[in-house]
């Protein structure tokens, strides 16, 4: 462990201001001394990363893959060492690391093979046509990379939305070179894959910039990083508060670059009266555990809890802090994270008419009191304050006269990661206008199910209207998220020696495209 910056395929250290991890189950400060980076040294960065761009687009798919491959095996090989530091720096256990690993793995080579299957390209062919009035040009469209991207990831996934995590892998695979601000909690762990990545980049024979790692604690780094005129674009997962205010900086540049920020979310879950009256016990073991689990500290947590004031309701809610109460409670990620819980709960239970229980008040460090808050239907809407997330272990249970109010509060949202619902087949059937509100709403609506545990799968939404993301557009999580990266390029009567290999007339990559409006892998075969 060096604590340096890496730029390109060198280390570097030229700042004096340094900070150090923290772990937060012991509260005791991790021993490297990372060296912050210089803004000399994002431009450094930046340029490496511009000139690996331009040498990218002369290097084949196939050896973009291997990258990727050989990442996901470098990584990999990091054994114990990588899962130790995980678990020092983020207080999670032994088991998550391993789990995050894998996940990272997975995607990192889920990107491989989507990159060689050439369906991501869409080419789009659309010959000549001399006969048509007005005449037709010869139209050649492709997919290429954006140009450089910064990558933020969120304190809460030290692996998976970090250093070579979902937005890495797809920018990567998009053929866009990454710049990563480290996220400052995990910065070790950071370090340890970077090093994994520029180990790949130089067995792999990838151009020098392709990949860079900086160090920063505050704002002043990525800022100038999203500043910067060589950047293209920018991954960013993490608060509504930082990606809202990279977003505005990005669009205040001269030349306004796009942000993907995937940030937080309320995820409702609604509960009908019948399922309620059958599955009660069920239900709120599953949300009880849904809620604490790694404290709560998930995007996907179910923050509010919506049902009818039915027979069963106050039977619900006393089974739930039942739950909450036998579930082992985690210390949260730093004291910054625990510090920002506590207020962001005072601020709820400052709020007028509700009730709460929270768990007993444990010995270990930084940990959150699991928290559930009751309020009625009418409060509820009339309190702007309880509509927000609160990132750790604490849920809203919020009562509703009947369903009409339930459809109040469901259309009070803004936009959200997910919506879940908890129904027999028939309250599902008979509520339609309210599944069809939350996919107004929502980038993944779940019937009879949590919504923690996003699986990286092809037909996986991890987005939605803002405030859940700024690009209601894409997914931040399956194969698809690498479309957030790359743009239409359209060649006209452009010289066959001069196109690409993806747009030429002998399809010698064997890809799939799409001649004169109809999808084949064939050759062009020129009508005259
Ligand atoms: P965060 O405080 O927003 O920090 C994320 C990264 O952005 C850090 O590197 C941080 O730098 C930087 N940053 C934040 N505000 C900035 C600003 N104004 N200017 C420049 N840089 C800025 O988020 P976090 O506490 O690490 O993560 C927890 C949040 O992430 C929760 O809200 C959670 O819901 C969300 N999250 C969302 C997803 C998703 O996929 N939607 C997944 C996981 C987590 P410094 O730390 O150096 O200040």
């Amino acid at each position: 462990m060096t604590g340096k910056n890496t730029i390109g395929f060198n280390l570097s250290s030229d700042s004096k201001r340094t900070f150090q991890t923290f772990n937060p189950v012991t509260g005791n400060s991790n021993p490297t001394v990372f060296f912050e980076a210089t803004f000399e040294e994002v431009n450094e960065a930046v340029s490496l990363a511009q000139n690996a761009f331009v040498q990218l687009k002369s290097i084949s798919i196939e050896k973009r893959a291997s990258f990727l491959i050989e990442i996901a095996q470098e990584i990999n090989q990091l054994g114990d060492e990588l899962i130790q530091m995980y678990c020092l720096e983020s207080g999670l256990s032994e088991q998550r690391a391993i789990t995050e690993r894998s996940r990272t793995i997975f995607q990192l080579n889920s990107f491989a093979k989507e990159i060689l299957n050439g369906e991501w390209i869409k080419a789009s062919i659309d010959e000549a046509d001399s006969t048509s009035t007005p005449i037709k040009p010869d139209l050649r469209k492709m997919m290429i990379g954006l140009g450089p991207v910064v990558v933020f990831g969120a304190s809460n996934f030290p692996l998976a939305y970090s250093t070579a995590g979902g937005d890495t892998a797809s920018a990567l695979a998009a053929g866009c070179p990454v710049i990563v601000k480290s996220h400052p909690m995990h910065a070790g762990t950071g370090e340890l894959v970077a090093q994994a990545i520029t180990r790949a980049a130089k067995k792999t024979e990838m151009p020098n910039g392709i990949f860079s790692n900086l160090n920063a604690q505050g704002y002043e780094i990525g800022r100038h990083l999203v500043e910067h005129a060589g950047v293209r674009a920018v991954g960013f997962t993490g608060s509504l508060k930082g990606g809202r205010a990279l977003f505005d900086l990005a669009n205040q540049r001269e030349f306004p670059i796009p942000v993907f920020a995937e940030m937080g979310s309320v995820n409702p879950i609604v509960i009908f009266p019948q399922i309620l009256s059958e599955k009660l016990a069920k239900i709120a073991s599953h949300l009880a555990t849904s809620i604490t689990n790694d404290a709560g500290q998930f995007c996907t947590k179910p923050g509010i809890v919506i049902t009818t004031n039915s027979g069963f309701a106050n039977q619900f809610v006393n089974e739930l802090k039942l739950k909450v109460n036998e579930q082992v409670s985690f210390s949260m990620l730093n004291p910054s994270i625990l510090q920002r819980f506590e207020e962001r709960k005072k601020e709820i239970l400052s709020c007028d008419n509700l009730n709460f229980f929270e768990t007993e008040k444990l010995s270990g460090n930084n940990i959150g009191r699991q928290t559930i808050v009751v309020v009625d239907a009418k409060q509820f809407l009339s309190q702007q304050k309880l509509h927000d997330e609160a990132f750790g272990p604490l849920s809203i249970v919020v009562l509703c006269d009947d369903l009409g109010q339930l459809n109040s509060v469901l259309s009070s949202f803004d936009g959200q990661l997910t919506v879940s619902f908890f129904g027999t087949d028939s309250e599902i059937f008979a509520n339609q206008h309210l599944i069809q509100q939350a996919t107004e709403k929502a980038g993944r609506v779940i019937f009879n199910g949590v919504p923690t545990g996003v699986t990286v799968s092809p037909s996986m939404t991890h987005g939605g209207p803002f405030p859940a993301t700024t690009d209601a557009r894409f997914t931040a999580v399956g194969i698809d998220a690498m479309q957030r990266f790359l743009r239409p390029v359209t060649f006209q009567n452009c010289p066959q020696e001069m196109l690409p290999a993806e747009l030429r007339n002998i399809n010698s990559l064997s890809i799939p495209r799409r001649i004169n409006g109809e999808w084949t892998s064939k050759d062009v075969h020129k009508k005259d």
